[in-house]
């Protein structure tokens, strides 16, 4: 036998595999998952009840366009049917443009504590990932600018970006498009823009609309409650969505997917009550934590970054604390943020069984 083995190109073996939120707690109490910013209303009861036609569809290959669903997102959002793709996730669509854009030699540019999927398609395709320091846990564009080099590719901007739940107001996303040399790609990853209540945001789609190198891209994991399903969707200039298109899988959004997102879709009146769920709930953990003597950021999106680090108590104890009442939070160290934990806004009753636990927890040896 030779000892030659097979090898990996280049950054592949650089990658820290992705660990997704914890989904079980550690006594025996009932979990709450509030670790991977998921909806707790659920998906809507429409793309719920596509699910049972879909049993005797199986043995059917999708549409491998998408078609319907495409219509269908064109619709809603006035866009074009020619400047849409779908990915399984967007997580895929994150990936493809990597892999179509950038290489070894190549530079690929985000924020400080930018999503995480940024650097491992960076890495896995042999290209450098590039982190800009933040302010105040905000991307800081004109960091971003002075981190551009002839060898960027790719600038990626999560806005609102997790795991930070801050967002840039749109005139700052525009002179950060301003600042980039036109054969750049900025990508506007928009995963919780349907939560965001702001006058001065925007997902991105105006900006799209008039350059030939900004891709947006959105979700059905957060809003819509289709997670499982794995499912997202990008706006982009007719070029960039074409060389998407070329690599992806020819079926790449399994049929399942398919219809539960296009009934999701149709059903704007759940998006609303889930954002409304939302908008009760930030501001009263907000000051609820930061009552306590947390350090919370000013989230926009549907989800919480709480740093422990000025209690005089770990975050790794707190974490520990929570999930034997089976409240599971999200540790981000691997952001280094690991002072901090992120909580995903739960129901109701989720919500006040965290805050009676930490409030329990920071008073405990007082
Ligand atoms: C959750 C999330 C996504 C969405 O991932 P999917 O692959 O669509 O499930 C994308 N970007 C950010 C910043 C996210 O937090």
């Amino acid at each position: 036998m030779s000892s030659v083995i097979p090898t990996p190109k280049s950054g592949i073996l650089e990658i820290t595999p992705y660990v997704g939120g914890k989904a079980k707690g550690t006594g025996g109490a009932k979990v709450v998952k509030l670790s991977s910013n998921e909806t707790p209303l659920g998906a809507s009861p429409m793309a719920r009840a596509t699910l049972k036609d879909m049993a005797d569809k199986l043995h059917l290959y999708p549409d491998g366009g998408s078609s319907e669903l495409i219509e269908a997102i064109a619709d809603i959002h006035s866009l074009a049917q020619e400047d849409l793709i779908c990915g399984n996730g967007s997580d895929e669509i994150l990936s493809l443009v990597t892999n179509a854009y950038a290489g070894p030699g190549d530079e690929v540019l985000f924020s400080q504590h930018g999503f995480l999927v940024y650097e491992l398609a960076a890495l896995a395709n042999g290209a450098t990932p590039v982190k800009a320091p933040e302010k105040n846990l905000t991307t800081d564009v004109d960091a971003m600018l002075a981190a551009v080099t002839e060898k960027t590719k790719i600038v990626f901007l999560a806005n609102p970006n997790n795991p930070t739940g801050t967002y840039i107001p749109f005139s700052e996303v525009e002179r950060l498009h301003a600042g980039l040399r036109s054969d750049i790609l900025l990508v506007l990853d928009a995963a919780y823009a349907e939560y965001v209540r702001k006058a001065d945001y925007e997902a991105g789609v105006s900006l799209v609309a008039k350059s030939n190198n900004v891709l947006m891209t959105r979700t059905f994991s957060k809003i819509y409650g289709l997670s499982a399903l794995r499912i997202g969707w990008a706006y982009g200039p007719k070029d960039v969505i074409d060389v998407l298109h070329r690599i992806r899988g020819p079926f790449n959004i399994n049929a399942v997917a398919q219809v539960a997102a296009l009934e999701a879709v149709k059903d704007q009146d759940f998006v609303e009550k889930a954002r409304e769920h939302n908008d009760k709930w930030l501001p009263i953990l907000t000051q609820s934590f930061r009552g306590m003597g947390l350090k919370v950021t000013d989230s926009v999106g549907n989800f919480l970054l709480l740093d422990f680090a000025e209690t005089g108590k770990s975050s790794k104890e707190a974490e520990a604390f929570l999930s034997e009442r089976g409240l599971v939070l999200r540790d981000v160290a691997s952001y280094g943020l690991d002072t901090c934990l992120r909580m995903s806004i739960g129901l109701d009753d989720d919500n006040h069984a965290v805050m009676d636990a930490l409030r329990e927890f920071l008073e405990q040896g007082k």
